[in-house]
């Protein structure tokens, strides 16, 4: 696949982009898809109850970080030093408000302590022990080490440590998730939270938490979530690149994210993929490698989930 198209779209989420295949996934697959699917039917809940494109897209990430599955939240991938580090950035495309966190090392859900950056602070951006320090201040969900890390994690950075890469996440695949959704008054927001790369020096900071890299929102265009090797992301300036495609080259959100992921992204040899949305209801996901947990969910209540090539997924109404 290189990109799926969307219409009428509420939500559009992610839960990281790679080499994945049917194999390596095994029983899992059905248990990605059930936690993909309950991600968007708490985000079309909140859209039918006329809440905001940042609730939607904070209660999707929200349930997707609190899933084992996904490199965010409980379940994110390990620092070199055995410690986990999480990134997240929210985007409000009515007013190009932005809030961001990276080093996290206590909060339960990320998205939420970079959702309250944006609403309650004067800052875009905080790092590190001044990041976990707002999150005690502020009686945000904290949650131990010991919470966070899975066997599995565990398991994947034993395995990064004995083949002495500095690497990506196991088998290439990367597992941070995302957001992009649309409100009833046609505000567009992006939602982004990562455990960031297996085996990473700790204080790396990735593309997720960089506006304009991982996550990008602004009405005119397009709202953005990336996934994938963050260095490149952060290098192309990716998500801001394919809303300046549409703003300033007049090209459809179609062509922007291909040129972007497919073209720019792949020549440097950054892999992952992006998903976006537009006012209108007009959606993509976009990837420049095998496959993308990735799902939608429409005005009609149409929710489709895939993991594969475009077309592998599967539709259901939840509309009732
Ligand atoms: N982009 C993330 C990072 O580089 C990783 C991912 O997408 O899984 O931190």
């Amino acid at each position: 696949m290189a990109t799926e198209n969307y219409t009428n779209a509420v939500l559009v989420i992610h839960g990281g982009a790679g080499i994945i295949t049917r194999e390596q996934l095994g029983e899992r697959e059905q248990d990605f898809h059930d936690v993909l699917s309950a991600a968007l039917s708490r985000g079309y809940d909140a859209w039918k109850a006329g809440l905001s494109a940042v609730d939607i897209i904070t209660t999707a990430v929200s349930h997707l970080e609190d899933s084992p599955l996904f490199n965010a939240g409980c379940g994110s991938v390990l620092t070199h030093m055995g410690t986990v580090e999480m990134d997240a950035a929210v985007m409000r495309g009515s007013d190009l408000a932005a809030g961001s966190v990276t080093q996290l090392t206590t909060a339960r859900n990320p998205i939420m302590v970079a959702r309250h950056v944006m609403e309650c602070s004067p800052f875009v951006m905080l790092a590190g022990a001044g990041a976990d320090q707002y999150v005690a201040e502020n009686t945000l969900a904290q949650e131990t080490q010991s919470y966070f890390i899975t066997p599995a994690r565990q398991q994947q950075l034993d395995q990064q440590r004995a083949s002495g890469s500095i690497s990506l996440s196991e088998d290439n695949k990367f597992g941070t998730v995302g957001a992009v959704a649309v409100d009833d008054r046609g505000g567009i927001a992006a939602a982004t939270s990562t455990g960031g790369m297996t085996n990473k020096h700790y204080g790396r900071v990735g593309d997720s938490p960089i506006i304009g890299a991982g996550t990008y929102a602004d009405n005119r265009t397009c709202a953005v979530s990336a996934t994938g090797h963050g260095e490149y992301f952060i290098r192309t300036t990716c998500a801001a690149s394919i809303a300046a495609r549409i703003r300033w080259g007049s090209q459809s959100l179609h062509d922007a994210s291909e040129a972007v992921v497919c073209d720019e992204l792949l020549k440097l040899g950054g892999s992952g993929g992006i998903i976006a949305l537009q006012s209108d209801g007009t959606g993509v996901a976009t990837i420049n490698c095998s496959g993308m947990y990735r799902g939608v969910v429409t005005t009609s209540g149409d929710v489709y989930v895939a993991i594969f090539e475009s077309g592998s997924g599967i539709w259901k109404n939840i509309a009732g």
